[in-house]
């Protein structure tokens, strides 16, 4: 799959997720910025702002913890298809802006394959 492949599937996956994330609303995150578990997984990341997530990341936006997916089992499995199908094109990365996360793969790794013979 070449790079504008891989950036309109991230897209499309990206919005799919996101879709699923505002019908269901799995985290419960209130006004206050506060999710059900009362300890956001968003905490301390770089692109946390006071109204959000300030990039598009799409390994986030499929990830639900081990109380939020046992609350949620619809969407939980819901978004596990769109991750399997993420980490098929190496589409996933954590805290990683979209950028990020195509120019860190699998382009490198051809790299790391061409000079060391892997
Ligand atoms: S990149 Fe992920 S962890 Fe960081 S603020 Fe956005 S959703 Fe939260
Ligand atoms: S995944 Fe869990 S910890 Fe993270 S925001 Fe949702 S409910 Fe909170």
């Amino acid at each position: 799959m070449n790079k504008r492949d891989r950036s309109k599937l991230y897209d499309n996956l990206y919005e799919l997720a996101d879709r699923y994330v505002q019908r269901y609303n799995p985290c419960k995150i209130n006004s206050k910025g506060e999710c059900l578990t009362g300890n956001c997984c968003c905490s301390g990341c770089k692109y946390l702002g006071k109204q959000g997530c300030t990039t598009k990341c799409l390994l986030c936006k499929i990830h639900l913890c081990s109380e939020s997916s046992f609350r949620n089992p619809i969407v939980a499995g819901k978004l596990k298809v769109i991750e399997e199908i993420a980490k098929k094109y190496n589409l996933l990365g954590a805290r990683k802006s979209k950028k990020e996360t195509l120019s860190s793969h699998p382009f490198n790794l051809r790299i790391i394959n061409r000079n060391y013979g892997y």
